[in-house]
């Protein structure tokens, strides 16, 4: 399998290779040439099917021509170590908690078959690769614990001072090893400019091998698909399930769409974001019009410019009016994600972050603008733990902290303070590699 940039004038490339560039020379983002259709996601096959059997089975047309079954097989195995549930919540919503590995979000599954991808991958160059990694919060922590360790990789973590949580800066700055965070003084979106910069820059090209982590890079992306299937394999036979996506970058409802084209039935898409609501308002029928990213408590998708919005047009082949029919978008503001968390809780006892919880207002909203008798799985992205600051005054109920955080909370924490512009940043990388 090929894979070819959104910006259509690279070359097409394999999948180990994609992965390795993160950005295409020509500033787009890789997609797989064609979506293979799986006829067994679609068949009723999937019933009941274990996760890893799912991951492996979506994940062998796209990466065969680089790694044996077997190498895919043990890739899954180890990167997908942890659970996945289905929770009800009532009224007809059920609730991917995508939140039970190491730092309690959904980017653990991209972020771990990603470094197992670049390790298996370092194994046979024996060149040192160094990631760069933008965050507004989960990412960092994913990326830096999924890569800890990893030999032959070094990991720099870009995030926004003072916009991301305690515990989030916590995960990614207590690692050392190699492991660095840098604490920019500007928003995430200058973290991103930052990483872009680096990425087109030639000086740094000449000087070290640089690979993105960010949810730019196909290697996480697609295995964020699987689980869109092992929710369906949970489901009641022959139904077609509404997923409701809570999104920043939309790469998670991008894999989504992915998991859709490869024959997973699926009845639409609500994407559901906070105040930064570039997407809904261009799915409204608007232009497509980019922002600044405003902050909300729903942090980890506090962005303005959505890097995967060129990947979702790319699946369209263009077409704004099909992405239209097949995704609904609805925006909520800081407010309604408080009263959502509590009326969950009252409604169920169930704790949300404050992103899922955005996921269930766009649930709710989308249920009340017709009504029908499809499923509606709502990805739960974080552990509400993560976000305890805001749940637990809320809810008046505490958070239970699993072991791993108690143990993690108790280390020391060391970052880098740098400005947000461009030449201070070169010369820090540079000075790594001398
Ligand atoms: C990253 C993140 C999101 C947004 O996901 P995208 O793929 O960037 O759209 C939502 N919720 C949480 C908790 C996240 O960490």
């Amino acid at each position: 399998m090929r894979f070819v940039s959104t910006a259509v004038r690279a070359p097409g490339v394999s999948f180990i290779e994609a992965m390795r560039q993160g950005l295409a020379p020509d500033g787009g983002l890789y997609m797989p040439s064609n979506i293979p259709k799986l006829k067994w996601l679609g068949d009723g096959s999937l019933k009941q099917m274990p996760f890893t059997e799912i991951a492996a089975g979506m994940a062998r047309p796209f990466l065969q021509d680089d790694l044996s079954d077997e190498a895919i097989r043990s890739i899954v195995e180890d990167a997908f170590s942890f659970p996945l549930e289905l929770a009800e919540i009532g009224g007809d919503i059920r609730v991917l908690e995508l939140f039970h590995g190491p730092t309690l979000a959904f980017k653990d599954f991209g972020a771990r078959f990603m470094a197992r991808l670049f390790a298996e991958d370092a194994a046979g160059q024996g060149e040192k690769v160094t990631i760069l990694v933008a965050t507004s919060g989960d990412t960092g922590s994913a990326v830096a614990s999924g890569f800890y360790d990893v030999p032959g990789v070094d990991v720099m973590v870009l995030f926004p001072k003072g916009k991301v949580s305690p515990l989030q800066r916590k995960q990614m700055a207590t690692l050392g090893k190699n492991i660095t965070t840098l604490e920019i003084d500007g928003v995430f979106d200058d973290c991103q400019r930052l990483v872009k910069q680096a990425f087109s820059d030639p000086v740094l090209q000449g000087a070290m091998k640089l690979s993105s982590a960010n949810s730019i890079n196909i290697a996480r992306l697609l295995p964020q698909s699987f689980y869109y299937a092992w929710a369906v394999s949970r489901l009641e036979a022959d139904t077609e399930p509404i997923f409701v996506t809570p999104s920043g970058n939309f790469g998670n409802l991008t894999a989504g769409l992915l998991a859709h084209r490869m024959g997973l039935p699926v009845k639409h898409f609500v994407a559901a974001t906070n105040r930064n609501d570039v997407v809904p308002r261009f799915l409204e029928g608007s232009s497509y019009s980019p922002a600044s990213s405003v902050q909300t408590i729903s942090n980890a998708m506090d962005v303005g410019e959505p890097s995967n919005f060129v990947r979702m047009m790319h699946l369209v082949d263009g077409d704004s009016d099909r992405l239209r029919k097949e995704i609904n978008g609805y925006a909520f503001s800081d407010e309604e994600t408080r009263e959502m968390i509590e009326v969950v809780f009252h409604e169920s006892g169930y704790l949300i972050c404050p992103h899922t919880a955005v996921g269930v207002l766009a649930a709710r909203a989308d249920l009340k603008k017709k009504s029908h008798d499809h499923p509606v799985v709502v990805l739960g992205t974080a552990h509400p733990v993560k976000f305890r600051e805001t749940v637990e005054p809320l809810t008046g109920k505490k958070v239970d902290v699993p072991q791993t955080l108690i143990k993690m909370l108790q280390k020391e924490e060391s970052s880098l303070p740098m400005g947000r512009e461009f030449p201070e940043f070169r010369d820090y990388l540079l000075s790594r590699t001398s």
